[in-house]
């Protein structure tokens, strides 16, 4: 099974280490759990969806995986413009999933700092129009969090696990 993933505030940094200058037969040890994929600021392509990832949350403290609004509001344009790179057929979307660590700005229950969200979620929802945003970083400790829609994308907050049919 494709196991896909992005960093959240309390993981390390997981982002692949500049290898420009690196030898060509210097095995790079790639960072983050082994035999899953960090799809962080990239696109992938897996069991016939296409699936984008934004990691991190509001920066609240110093360490990895934190962004300003503004910091994220570059990473997913920054994710738009590959979305728009890529080749898709007529009808496809560009993005089917887009995982992220925190929710889209005002979508959860959360009102203190580190847990609003980002506002820049909701520009890329508008653009990519993906059929599903899944996200964690707000824990709703036994309390059931309802399915959400923020412009015909399916919000849903995959804490503790969730199995969904697209
Ligand atoms: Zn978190």
């Amino acid at each position: 099974m494709p196991l896909l993933y992005v960093p959240g505030n309390h993981d390390p940094n997981v982002r692949p280490i500049d290898t420009t200058f690196v030898a060509l037969d210097h095995r790079v040890q790639i960072p983050g759990p082994e035999g899953c994929d960090n799809v962080d600021g990239r696109i992938l392509q897996v069991a016939g969806l296409r699936v984008a990832g934004l990691g991190g949350s509001l920066r609240y403290k110093e360490g990895p995986n934190q962004y300003t609004q503004a910091q994220m509001r570059w990473r997913a344009i920054n994710l738009e413009f590959r979305a728009r790179l890529k080749r898709v057929p007529s009808g496809r979307r560009r993005v089917d999933v887009l995982i992220t660590h925190a929710p889209p700005f005002g979508a959860g229950p959360a009102e203190d700092a580190a847990h609003v969200g980002f506002v820049a979620f909701h520009r890329i929802i508008q653009r990519l129009r993906p059929t599903l945003l899944v996200h964690g970083h707000v824990h709703p400790y036994g309390k059931t969090q309802p399915e959400r829609r923020v412009d015909g994308t399916r919000i849903i907050n995959a804490i503790p696990s969730r199995v969904i049919e697209i």
